[in-house]
């Protein structure tokens, strides 16, 4: 398969893809602009989301995540059969795919309806089963992990991974989060869990246990047992000595910042901290309950624009480096490859065409390739969102 005309990194060049390997990335031969010409760019990570939740799109608008999960979404979720979450999973696939996302880490109920959703659709996915104290149903544990080990064995698909998420630490006791981790460690799996959403999380924390959330953690050994398998979502209330903790366990943060603006719960994301400490931070959306779609391109704006004005510099997170977050970063926290557009990479990109409105004016001609590519994906992420993806390919 051959893509044709295509700038990468500004160059107008001629892609190959081989049995959904890259074989080739060479210069056009002739330097002609092309009449319809077109970027592209890796295919997007969304690290954190609950797909099925399109069906409660926008739901409990307006409150906040407390009284919002427990008088708008919990009700809503009890009547969600398997049928009911294979719809919304698909519908989330499809939305994810043609705005850009190749690859996403869920964390929902009825599971093997997610898998079903994202198999069909063809993206990577980990999949993980939310899991409270209520699911361990008065200490019958062991019937629960025998139902997690058969929806494992019936997978064969080589894009799909399946994990544990314990959903916070205000839903599960840390004798139940222990034996998760224990369980994670046993079978190689990532540990996706909300960690630091709120502020009342954090308070909650200190009251009950005498420290912060990650503080917590450590002393469960929650963190020695998942290391770089832990993606903690949000992670927005932390102090240095938190940061600090993360880091040296290598452990993943996603960073939501269209939920976290939505719900109220904060919006000083620690982003440059976190980096220097070693934390390795991505990008998600969170379910469509309360970021009301799934454009990673849109999240990327508002992560950008928030570290710029809580730290009043402009030149913080410039557009490449909030790209990698939103790419390369969230594959590492999935262990999948970078997919770079260049040889020997999967074939796993988004093309971008710059006939519409946003791109027009772009000086192809005089510029170099430099800044062809920060121009482009500079309109890309502050003018454009995810519908200006005109073409995702994943292998
Ligand atoms: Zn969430």
């Amino acid at each position: 398969m051959k893509y044709n005309n295509i700038y990468v990194d500004g160059i107008l060049s001629d892609i190959t893809v081989d049995n959904g390997v890259i074989t080739a990335v060479e210069p056009c031969p002739t330097n002609t602009v092309p009449d319809d010409p077109a970027f592209a760019i890796p295919g997007f990570a969304n690290l954190h989301t609950h797909s099925a939740m399109t069906l409660l799109r926008s739901a409990g608008s307006g409150l906040p995540l407390f009284e919002w999960l427990n008088n708008a979404i919990f009700p809503r979720e009890t009547k969600l059969t398997p049928e009911k979450v294979y719809e919304g999973a698909l519908d989330a696939c499809n939305e994810m795919k043609s705005t850009g996302t190749t690859a996403f880490n869920d964390m929902y109920f009825h599971i093997e309806s997610t898998i079903q959703a994202a198999i069909e659709t063809g993206l990577n996915a980990n999949i993980a089963l939310s899991v409270t104290d209520a699911d361990f149903g008065n200490g019958n544990v062991k019937n629960f992990v025998d139902g997690l080990e058969k929806i494992l064995k019936t997978i064969s698909n080589t894009k799909i991974t399946t994990s544990i998420a314990p959903h916070a630490i205000y839903t599960v006791s840390g004798k139940n989060l222990q034996y998760l981790a224990d369980f994670a460690k046993e079978h190689d799996m990532l540990f996706h869990m909300h960690l630091s959403e709120t502020q009342k999380e954090r308070m909650d924390c200190i009251q009950q246990f005498g420290m912060p959330p990650v503080k917590y953690l450590e002393k469960l050994k929650i963190l020695d047992k998942t290391g770089s398998r832990f993606i903690g979502a949000h992670a927005l209330w932390l102090d240095n000595d938190e940061i600090q903790i993360l880091g040296e366990h290598k452990a993943n943060v996603v960073h939501c910042p269209n939920s976290n603006l939505k719900l109220g719960s904060g919006f000083r994301f620690l982003y440059t901290e976190l980096r220097d400490a070693g934390v390795n931070v991505t990008l998600g959306t969170d379910g469509c309950a309360s970021s009301d779609n799934l454009d990673m391109v849109e999240a990327m704006k508002t992560m950008s624009l928030l570290q710029k004005g809580i730290r009043n510099n402009p030149s913080i997170l410039p557009a490449d480096e909030v790209l990698g977050v939103a790419t390369r970063n969230g594959r590492k926290a999935l262990r999948l490859n970078d997919n770079d557009i260049k040889t020997g990479n999967v074939a796993d990109f988004i093309i971008i065409k710059l006939n519409k409105q946003i791109f027009k004016n772009i000086d192809i001609i005089n510029s170099t390739p430099t800044q062809r590519y920060t121009e482009f994906l500079n309109r890309l992420i502050y003018a454009g969102n995810g519908n200006y993806v005109s073409q995702t390919i994943t292998q």
